[in-house]
C-alpha cells in the first residue's frame, strides 16, 4: 500500500472508531435489549429460541424493532430489579421485559407505546380454598413475589403484608415452585405469566380486579432517547394494525 493510502485508510480506521465510540462501543450493529429471561409467554429460554436461547413475544417484538434498524438483536438476560439501572447507564439499549410502565419508573425512564395489558394475580395450588380475594392473603399467609416487580409494589405497599410473610425472589418460576411444594400459600405475579406458570405445574389462578389493577406493558428507553423510542413506536403500531401483536400472544400462549 502507498504510504498516501495508509494514512487515509488509517484515518478511515481512526475515524470509523470515533464514531462506534459515540455511538456506544462498536457495537452499532446490534440492537441490545435488557430482560429477565424468566417471564414466560414474553421471554424466556428454550434449546432453540429465536434469538438464540431466547424466546417470547418481547424477544419477536425486539427482533422486528432490530430488523426494523438493519441492526441484530441482542439480548442482555439479567435480574429484572437491575433493567432500569441497565437501560439508563446505556449498558443496553432498551428493556423489552414486560415491563409495567408506571410513574416511578417513568422518573428514571421513557416508555413506548403500550403493547399489552394485564394485572396481577395469584397463583395458589389446586385445593386451596382460603385464598379467593387478595385481601384473603392477610390472614397469616406466606406469599412469593418477583422482587422488584409491580406485584412487590402491591404486597408490599397495598396490601401492607408483614415483612416476614412476604418471600422475594429473582425468578417467577423458582416461586411458583415453592407454592407446589407447600413453601407457600400464594405467589402474586402479572397475568399472563401467572397463568403459564399455573398451567406448566398443575396449579390454580385466582383473579381480584377490584385489587388488582390493569397494568399497561411498554418497552423503555434512556431518557431522552427520542431517536430509538420513535422507532420502537412505529413498529409497534404496525405490529398492532396488522394483528402480529394478537397473533403473537395467541402463538406463545398455546
Ligand atoms: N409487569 C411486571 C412489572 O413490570 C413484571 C414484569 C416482569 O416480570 N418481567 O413489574
Amino acid at each position: 500500500m502507498k504510504k498516501g493510502l495508509i494514512k487515509a485508510a488509517a484515518i478511515a480506521a481512526v475515524s470509523v472508531m470515533a464514531v462506534s465510540a459515540l455511538t456506544g462501543c462498536g457495537k452499532s450493529d446490534k440492537l441490545v435489549m435488557g430482560t429477565n429471561a424468566a417471564f414466560p409467554p414474553f421471554e424466556f429460554t428454550t434449546s432453540e429460541g429465536l434469538v438464540g436461547e431466547f424466546d417470547g413475544i418481547d424477544v419477536a417484538i425486539a427482533n422486528n424493532i432490530a430488523k426494523s434498524m438493519d441492526k441484530e438483536l441482542e439480548v442482555a438476560d439479567m435480574e429484572f430489579d437491575g433493567l432500569i439501572a441497565a437501560v439508563s447507564t446505556g449498558k443496553v439499549d432498551m428493556v423489552a421485559a414486560g415491563m409495567t410502565a408506571n410513574d416511578e419508573r417513568r422518573q428514571s425512564v421513557d416508555f413506548s407505546d403500550t403493547y399489552f395489558t394485564a394485572s396481577q394475580v395469584m397463583v395458589v395450588a389446586p385445593d386451596n380454598a382460603d385464598i379467593t380475594t387478595a385481601e384473603d392473603l392477610k390472614n397469616d399467609k406466606t406469599v412469593g413475589v418477583v422482587l422488584g416487580y409491580t406485584g412487590d409494589s402491591i404486597v408490599t405497599d397495598n396490601l401492607q403484608l408483614a415483612e416476614d410473610k412476604i418471600v422475594r425472589a429473582n425468578r417467577g418460576l423458582d416461586i411458583v415452585q415453592d407454592v407446589k411444594n407447600g413453601k407457600l400459600d400464594a405467589v402474586v405475579i402479572d397475568s399472563a405469566t401467572g397463568k403459564a406458570l399455573a398451567e406448566n405445574n398443575g396449579l390454580k389462578v385466582i383473579e381480584d380486579a377490584e385489587a388488582f389493577e390493569a397494568e399497561e406493558y411498554a418497552i423503555a428507553v434512556k431518557k431522552g432517547n427520542t431517536e430509538l423510542l420513535e422507532k420502537i413506536n412505529t413498529v409497534l403500531a404496525e405490529m398492532k394494525a396488522n394483528g402480529e401483536i394478537d397473533a403473537l400472544a395467541v402463538q406463545y400462549n398455546q
